[in-house]
């Protein structure tokens, strides 16, 4: 018999373990939880109680309306078949196994949260309970998925928001310089993000002004998806305590490099990485193989979660490392898949494989959910990977590489195409993404690439 992932505890255990999870953070002086969900726009909402509040939301829950589900990135609201008016009640829960004292914001703690109905019963539309269900069907095949999704995002002087951006230094991509400039900035992230628990691979200057990355240790996908909106909350507190704002935005300057949410996966079978020692490509085994093949051959309808605002398609352009094609290949960074195997000897922990294409733009769980859903649609029809693309696809003669959709609607043609994604999400949630995405496309109709990164940059 499996359990259901969804399900929730009883009320009473609970308020137990949320008594005792607001004792302890009394005493390290948290004072205010922010109950964390992100919509189906990509923003991150939130809901806050004080920390005497922590007990009754575990218990039953803290009230926000069904017509979040519509929401779109300037706030106003798309209107669906089932949601979008004034009426109804979902219930937040946060996951107290999650909550974590927030590091740059003094006095709070975070949790993500999952909706519930009033009944108790799961919220179709919740995104994070999506991802869990998508963890739980990998799980039924005794698989479990490593994932990390790496944050970039570009830093201005923290001026009026209408200006043009004005970056707090100017050193060359990649440069020391950059570190240099703003090492206490660096500094106070790196710390926090470890204060809060999280493992950081790496910091580094990006190429884009202003710009620069982290990268987080391998956890599950739901985790993975957590930890990504954790590191951004992050980023932008300890951006504002040094007079700076953060974007995470796909892009922040037309026609410049944009900010990537790649993400990174391995497919495990007990404690053996399927993304090596077996016969495919590179080691690939078989269910690594088809698992892979899946998500390569679904990315265009994948785009409508992963790369989802009609400002995406200004950043997933040839040459500018966003894998803007639909190929794969070892440690290619043109292509929408890339196959990482690591160097000889540590294969056995570090093969895995990076989707470029996606952006922050996106909702991080539905984006988890919808590549292991089509994922394991391809494991379980066997597919294999066509042929490597070895070099920049850019330079293949044309046709022979197939560009992935070069604007929203295209990939709203092909997730309306797609059975696998809207039998994993479940009529309403496939719905109310499919809502969200045309009124955003109908949004920004007729606008130009400046007025749509103008209206987006400071947003994500
Ligand atoms: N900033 C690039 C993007 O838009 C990615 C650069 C890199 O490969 O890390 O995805
Ligand atoms: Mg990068």
């Amino acid at each position: 018999m499996s359990i259901d992932p969804a399900a929730l505890p009883p009320p009473a255990e609970r308020a137990a373990q949320a008594r005792l999870t607001a004792a302890k953070l009394r005493t390290v002086g948290v004072e205010g939880v922010a109950l964390g969900w992100v919509d189906n726009a990509g923003i991150a909402r939130v809901k806050a109680v004080p920390v005497g509040g922590l007990e009754h939301a575990a218990e039953w829950g803290v009230g926000a309306a069904p017509c979040f589900d519509v929401f779109l990135v300037d706030d106003s609201m798309a209107t669906d078949r089932s949601v979008g008016g004034p009426t109804g009640d979902l219930r937040l829960y946060p996951d107290l196994d999650r909550l974590v004292p927030l590091a740059a914001q003094s006095g709070w703690a975070w949790a993500p949260a999952d909706r519930y109905r009033q009944d108790g019963t799961p919220h179709p539309g919740c995104q994070r309970l999506f991802a869990r269900r998508m963890e739980a069907a990998a799980a039924e095949r005794g698989l479990t998925l490593r994932a990390g999704i790496e944050v970039e995002w570009v830093v201005a002087e923290a001026g009026p928001p209408e200006a043009e951006p004005v970056f707090p230094t100017r050193g060359p991509a990649y440069g020391m310089h950059r570190l240099t400039d703003l090492s206490d900035y660096l500094l106070d992230i790196l710390r926090a993000l470890g204060e809060q628990g999280l493992t950081v691979l790496q910091v580094h200057p990006e190429y884009a002004p202003g710009q620069f990355e982290v990268s987080l240790a391998a956890e599950s996908p739901v985790a993975a998806a957590d930890t990504s909106v954790l590191v951004r909350h992050t980023v932008r507190a300890v951006s504002a305590r040094h007079g700076l704002r953060a974007s995470f935005a796909p892009v922040v300057s037309p026609g410049v490099v944009g900010n990537g949410g790649h993400l990174h996966l391995s497919l495990w079978r007990e404690r053996q990485n399927l993304c090596q020692g077996g016969p495919g490509p590179y080691g690939l085994t078989g269910e690594a193989e088809g698992f892979l093949a899946g998500a390569l051959a679904a990315l265009p309808a994948l785009l409508v979660l992963g790369t989802p605002s009609p400002a995406s398609y200004l950043r997933l352009v040839p040459s500018q490392w966003a894998g803007a094609y639909q190929c794969w290949g070892r440690e290619n960074r043109e292509a929408a898949l890339r196959l990482v195997t690591g160097s000889t000897g540590e294969q056995a922990t570090a093969a895995n494989a990076e989707i470029k294409c996606f952006d922050a733009a996106a909702n991080p769980y539905l984006t988890v959910g919808a590549v292991i859903a089509a994922g394991l649609a391809g494991l379980d029809e066997g597919l294999t990977l066509p042929p490597e693309v070895t070099a920049d696809p850019a330079d293949a003669p044309p046709g022979a590489v197939r560009r992935l959709p070069a604007g929203l609607p295209e990939a709203v043609e092909a997730y309306e195409k797609s059975a696998v994604l809207r039998e994993a999400l479940g009529e309403p949630l496939y719905d109310a993404v499919l809502a969200v995405r045309r009124a955003e496309i109908e949004l920004f109709a007729g606008r130009s690439p400046e007025e749509i990164v103008a209206a987006t940059r400071w947003r994500y």
